[in-house]
């Protein structure tokens, strides 16, 4: 079982493709019994018939050649291993004790979780729909959501400037990615689709059995989804409402910002020079977001989310080209981090772009306050045998980006670093 998960977490998934293909193609393409699988996910209601986005068609292919090459026994054992490790915090204290174990080896996880933390964590996450509007009329003022709004709508309009100032781009292409990020929608905590969410969950009863109501919780949320595959919904989020984690959807070409970012360090409304602050920090964030319309994965789908060929060849050409100087600049893990470094370098230059117009130009002050405060929100604290995600340590994500910005050399009078500086849209 150990040999099976080592090879589960050797495959790489390329996010850089997406496919949208039938069901004749799925199973030809990837043999599994695909149907069965959907049938039993659906309780026979399948909605086969239709188009099946499939996010990375290479991580797929390798998925089913090792399931077919690993006998049912390994998989069955895996399946209710990874069911006993996700309830294990939810049993006893001796299987508590054991989790923590696994968490100090493979996370370098000093203490365990107080009780405190973990059941305002599993509130948070299993009750987000009912919570989210009382937490936000306590402690975030209304005047937070106009300035963010405003903001977005500045870092959009000098996106759009560049693009439009952009020499290497042809004309036709130029005019889709426009219209792509003009049509950008955004999110900020949430909307009302979280009503209907909330409605169903308070009709669930729970009983003083704390394993009961938490498979009870758990099969709710994965049953709402799978009953709301299919309608059509204004935004549909993917992970918990307090997740403190901006995102760019897509397929919704839609940006979430979560409550935990209206609140300092990434956003102040008080704070003493509340462009720079806020520009630096939400800011970076809200121009990396929207930057990933147009990342090695985002390019492909069109401003309704449809994945196809919608550029010029040579236009793909160059950018691909401009691309491979990010990807050589990063070094490691380059296809999982590409399309990151990509927006964390495009999103600062055009939350940057965006203070300039609002601040007087050369207000060093403001510029050097602008650029601490984009450091600052990737301040962590980092086991050393951490797992990696998709994004470079931020270490490295802060230096690397500043790194391309004469800006900020220019602002502390400090000379400037010699490595390669890359840039995309700007030449
Ligand atoms: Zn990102």
């Amino acid at each position: 079982m150990i040999d099976f998960e080592c090879a589960l977490s050797n495959l790489t998934i390329f996010k850089n493709k997406h496919d949208a293909i039938d069901k004749v193609q799925l199973s030809k393409r990837f043999a599994l019994n695909w149907k069965t699988l959907f049938k039993t996910l659906f309780h026979n209601q399948s909605t086969f018939g239709e188009k099946i986005i499939v996010r990375s068609p290479q991580y797929i292919k390798e998925l089913v050649r090792l399931i077919s090459a690993t006998d049912k026994r390994t998989i069955a054992n895996y399946i209710m291993w990874t069911v006993v490790r996700a309830l294990s915090r939810d049993v006893t204290d001796h299987l508590r004790a054991l989790n923590f174990q696994m968490n100090h080896v493979v996370f370098g996880l000093r203490a365990d979780y107080s009780r405190h933390f973990e059941c305002t964590k599993e509130v948070m996450e299993y009750m987000d729909v009912v919570l989210i509007k009382s937490y936000t009329h306590r402690y975030i003022p209304d005047g937070a959501f106009i300035a963010i709004r405003n903001m977005i709508i500045n870092i959009k309009t000098h996106f759009i400037k560049i693009l439009n100032e952009n020499t290497w781009l042809d004309n036709s292409t130029k005019k889709d990615l426009i219209e792509k990020v003009a049509a950008i929608k955004h999110v900020i905590a949430f909307n009302n689709e979280i009503d209907r969410q909330a409605q169903q969950l308070r009709k669930l009863t729970l009983s003083n059995n704390h394993l009961l109501n938490v498979i009870k919780l758990c099969s709710f949320k994965s049953r709402y989804n799978l009953e709301n595959l299919n309608r059509k919904v204004n935004f549909k989020w993917t992970d918990s409402l307090f997740e403190v984690n901006a995102y760019y959807s897509v397929l919704q070409n839609t940006i979430f910002i979560p409550v935990g970012m209206l609140e300092s360090p990434f956003f102040n409304l008080s704070a003493p020079i509340f462009s720079a602050y806020n520009y630096g920090a939400l800011g970076s964030i809200i121009g990396h977001e929207i930057s990933h319309a147009l990342d090695t994965s985002g390019r492909h789908a069109d401003k309704n989310g449809n994945v196809g060929n919608w550029w010029q060849s040579e236009a793909i050409r160059i950018y691909n080209e401009k691309t491979n100087c990010f990807a050589e600049q990063s070094g490691a893990s380059e296809d999982l981090s590409l399309g990151e470094n990509i927006a964390d370098n495009v999103g600062l230059r055009i939350s940057f772009n965006a203070l300039s117009d609002l601040e007087r130009k050369g207000n060093k002050l403001g510029e050097q306050l602008f650029f601490m405060s984009f450091a600052q929100v990737w301040c962590e604290a980092r086991g050393t045998n951490e797992i990696e995600d998709e994004h470079a340590p931020a270490k490295v994500r802060v230096l690397t980006t500043l790194n391309n910005r004469n800006e900020f050399f220019n602002s502390f009078h400090c000379p400037q670093y010699t490595h390669q500086k890359c840039t995309l849209w700007v030449t």
